[in-house]
């Protein structure tokens, strides 16, 4: 095995056992003369020749290590991985009572950076997104289909991730059957059609599960307190998860909006799968920003308006251009709130953190002339845990406001 020996001062963050280990940091890698694969295995030492655990070597990404232990730990044994699949496994069983449809595998958070695994009814969807991870898949495969006892494994690495690691795209079957076009799952007494071949992600947003939850409890609430049904406007829809959880809840209209034709269309047989009142699901094609204007400028008002827009900020280059435009949304969308109303606000950028996504939050609210409470913060949900050396993992926020009236 080759040693991967770190510059002067690089250890630290391998100490404070943060799985990364950027190109940068590296002094040397291995012997002279020394080829080695991408996914080997390797062992990272500091710069004086402290061992300093061991991972997987990626020598087309900035991201050359990610690891597997750390220092005390030692070498990774065989099997280590259908261990951790197993843990990782068994830790999302008390999901079954609420969902068919669960994340498995999380990457960093459960001890194998690059591979994300997601279950929709009896198939299992993967995503290999480290060379690592990729030169294990026949173990993760098998573990996979053993600790789930599921029908298929099929595969979704086509994600931008793959080809920063120098992974060729791969969509397909990788274990037991072909899954169906459609899989249904059930989320919180909410049924869902699941594209897994060329739906975002794995095909559906499972790490928006709790907000999706608070929207129909949301919806539910108003009927009692006010005595009317809801009014709402859902931006950047998708396929409707919020926009269901809200007719489920008793909304009386839910207005969504989405750019992609493909994604409403899955929408609408969605809301028929569920029975759902033609009338209370309106579905647009339309530009977000373009249509909160033209909402305004006809007079409209919502008792709750959701705004889930995709990643702006794809990296830390992209930060300022992306505020502008959750400003934007954000300032449009408080626009049209009756006093009292409710605004569901999220952002998945990475490189957008908590307090910067308040801050824009807050700087929308005072450009509306409106004052406003947050009641609460939204995340991903208990698939998706933080682990507490990895602040990364935690690319998914919320706010849910509420206008003083
Ligand atoms: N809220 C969804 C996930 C949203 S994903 C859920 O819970 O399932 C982001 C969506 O925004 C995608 O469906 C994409 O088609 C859409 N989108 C991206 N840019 C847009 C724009 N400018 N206007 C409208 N929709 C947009």
């Amino acid at each position: 095995m080759q040693d991967i020996v770190l510059k002067k001062g690089k250890e630290k963050s391998l100490l404070r056992r943060h799985p990364w280990v950027y190109d940068t940091a590296v002094a040397k890698a291995g012997e002279k003369g020394a080829k080695i694969a991408a996914g080997e295995m390797v062992r990272v030492v500091s710069h004086d020749g402290r061992e300093l655990g061991f991972g997987g070597w990626s020598p087309a990404s900035t991201l050359r290590v990610r690891m597997f232990t750390y220092a005390g730990q030692g070498e990774p044994q065989p099997g280590f991985l259908t261990q951790r699949i197993a843990r990782a496994v068994k830790a999302r069983e008390a999901l079954l009572a609420r969902t068919t449809a669960r994340r498995l595998v999380f990457a960093e958070a459960d001890g194998i950076p690059g591979l994300v695994a997601d279950m929709y009814g009896d198939w299992v969807v993967t995503q290999f997104q480290s060379a690592a991870a990729q030169a294990h898949q026949d173990e993760i495969v098998r573990a996979l289909m053993e600790s789930t006892g599921a029908r298929g494994v099929f595969d979704r690495s086509d994600a931008a991730t793959r080809k920063r690691e120098g992974l060729e795209e791969h969509v397909g079957v990788l274990a037991g059957e072909e899954p169906p076009q459609i899989i249904e799952v059930v989320e919180d007494g909410v049924k869902y059609g699941v594209d897994v071949r060329v739906g975002h992600k794995t095909g559906f947003y499972v790490d928006q599960r709790e907000s999706r939850l608070a929207a129909q409890n949301l919806a539910r609430e108003f009927k009692e307190r006010t005595g009317r049904r809801l009014r709402a406007l859902n931006c950047f829809c998708y396929t409707g998860g919020f926009s269901l959880a809200l007719a489920a809840g008793g909304a009386a209209e839910v207005v969504s909006v989405d750019s992609s034709a493909e994604a409403l269309s899955r929408a609408q047989d969605n809301a028929r799968l569920n029975g759902f009142d033609e009338g209370v699901c309106k579905w647009v094609e339309a530009d977000v920003f373009a249509y909160l204007r033209q909402m305004r400028e006809a007079g409209e008002t919502f008792d709750l308006v959701i705004l889930d827009p995709p990643k702006f900020a794809s990296s830390h280059y992209h930060v300022e251009r992306a505020a502008r435009a959750y400003k934007d949304i954000n300032l449009n969308g408080l626009r049209l709130l009756r006093g009292g109303g409710d605004l569901f606000t999220f952002s998945c950028s990475g490189a957008i953190d908590p307090e910067l996504f308040q801050k824009i939050v807050a700087g929308a609210v005072i450009d509306a002339h409106r004052e406003a409470w947050a009641l609460g913060r939204f995340g991903a949900g208990v698939d998706h845990p933080l682990l507490m050396t990895f602040p990364e993992g935690e690319y998914l926020k919320g706010l849910h406001l509420k206008l003083c009236e």
